[in-house]
């Protein structure tokens, strides 16, 4: 067997030892006699498995104690389309600055139901920069602000929280959670589908002030409402439970590894090897993302043209460099170098490129 270094946005690389863990225990779970997909989710050990996650996702992430955490089945996009019923009164404001694909999507979950706002955008100049915060046309009576932290498609991240007053600040951290420290008490609400940092697809996070649970929100029934999800465990129904059990094995890894200051030490190694091959390259590699703003997780870039972009694709599979395509709304190359993505991965992609250059430019 050989694993080759995947650059795959997502669903996406898994630690090794993760995915041997499952396999291992694929069979029968500890002396159990059954695998953990077989089992009840109400029975003593998927309930030691569903509460050990959460204990560690709190560990890395430093969530405090008056922030819930919802696991709840279906996507980001699941996630996107509940917000405004859960938080806002049909056809209040909430304000959404859209850097890049996911805003876009998030505000077209929402729309038909609130009046979903564009406070800022940086579509004009193709999200290649972060609106300035002094422009965004926040509404006091906004039921919240959204941001995406990272546009895992267009490569956009912000260096910062940003402030939003009595706002509370709700943002996609999908592609981009665990990658570094963060200080949860500057958001109300965070959320994430599991299958760029956390583990697999199936699964996501809501990390929730608690005080916003008691908002009444809108019209909907009790499986869509977070305040019920949240007293109830994440156990309204059967909970996805192979993939909770994944993203156990996968935070307890990050864990292990040396938690959110260890990965963000590492992913700023890793990016800084695939931006100097970029921007070292004399133009032949673009990159035209405003430096400030870089994504430290997803790096679109661009050869002269797309049968540069296509042999490249082709060239660096064959050289075990996986699934570098870039999304279909920008095209050409894209990298994703999430926790799980060794340093020697972004490497071997920089080394490649250099090769690649050297023979085609
Ligand atoms: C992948 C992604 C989504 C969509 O996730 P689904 O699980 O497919 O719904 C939303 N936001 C961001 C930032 C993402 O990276």
């Amino acid at each position: 067997m050989s694993r080759a270094f995947n650059f795959s946005a997502g669903p996406a690389t898994l630690p090794e030892v993760v995915l041997r863990q499952a396999q291992a225990e694929m069979l029968e779970f500890g002396d159990a006699g059954a695998s953990i997909v077989e089992m009840s989710h109400r029975g003593p050990e998927f309930i030691a498995v569903a509460s050990q996650a959460e204990a560690d996702l709190r560990q890395l992430l430093s969530i405090p104690e008056d922030y819930a955490v919802l696991f709840t089945a279906g996507g980001a996009t699941t996630i996107q389309a509940l917000l405004p019923l859960n938080f806002a009164a049909p056809g209040q404001r909430a304000d959404y600055v859209v850097t890049g694909h996911w805003g876009k999507t998030a505000i077209k979950q929402a729309s038909h139901c609130i009046d979903a706002r564009v406070a800022a955008s940086g579509e004009a100049d193709g999200f290649t920069s972060i609106p300035a915060r002094e422009g965004w046309q926040l509404g006091a009576d906004a039921a919240y602000v959204h941001i995406t932290d990272n546009e895992t498609i267009h490569g956009v991240q912000f260096a910062a929280a940003p402030e939003t007053g009595d706002v509370p600040l709700f943002a996609d951290f999908s592609s981009s959670i665990a990658s570094a420290p963060l200080d949860v008490r500057k958001y109300g609400l965070i959320y994430a589908g599991a299958q760029k940092n956390l583990g697999p697809v199936g699964i996501s996070v809501v990390i929730v002030r608690r005080d916003l649970l008691q908002r009444p929100g809108q019209p909907r029934a009790d499986i869509f409402n977070y305040a019920s999800l949240a007293a109830r465990d994440s156990m309204l129904n059967t909970p996805p439970t192979w993939n909770w059990y994944l993203l156990g094995l996968t935070v307890r890894w990050m864990l292990e590894q040396g938690g959110v200051e260890h990965f963000a030490a590492l992913n700023a190694r890793k990016a800084a090897a695939v931006y100097q091959a970029i921007d070292g390259s004399g133009g032949f590699y673009r990159n035209a993302v405003d430096p400030a703003v870089r994504s430290v997780m997803n790096i679109p870039f661009f050869l002269p043209d797309d049968t540069l972009n296509a042999r490249f694709v082709a060239q660096a599979k064959a050289a075990g460099l996986l699934a570098l395509k870039g999304h279909k709304a920008v095209g050409g190359i894209r990298a994703s170098l999430y926790n799980a993505m060794p340093l020697a991965g972004a490497q071997a992609l920089a080394a490649f490129m250099a090769d690649f250059q050297q023979h085609n430019g």
